[in-house]
């Protein structure tokens, strides 16, 4: 049975690295909790870990590999 890590009350490391990120907006787009914005030039921001709820959607689906939760 999955759990629910949130459950654990751990905010998340959600680390973006800049070099490979290509600013697609894929995981600004498919973050159900809107943790992302974007900043002026298109960069993903973290803007609310707190609501993260762990789905793992933007570190599984960055094409590039560029975005890593850390903190499980
Ligand atoms: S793990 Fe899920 S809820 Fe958390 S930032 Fe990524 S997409 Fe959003
Ligand atoms: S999905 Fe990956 S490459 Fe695309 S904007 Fe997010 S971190 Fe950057």
């Amino acid at each position: 049975m999955a759990q629910v890590k949130k459950k654990q009350g751990k905010v998340p490391g959600i680390f973006i690295n800049r070099r490979w990120c290509k600013r697609c907006g894929i995981c600004v787009e498919l973050c159900p909790k809107k943790v992302f914005t974007t900043d002026t030039l298109g960069n993903p921001v973290v803007k609310r870990p707190e609501s993260c709820v762990w789905c793992e959607l933007c570190e599984l689906r960055c094409p590039d590999l560029a975005l890593k939760l850390e903190g499980e």
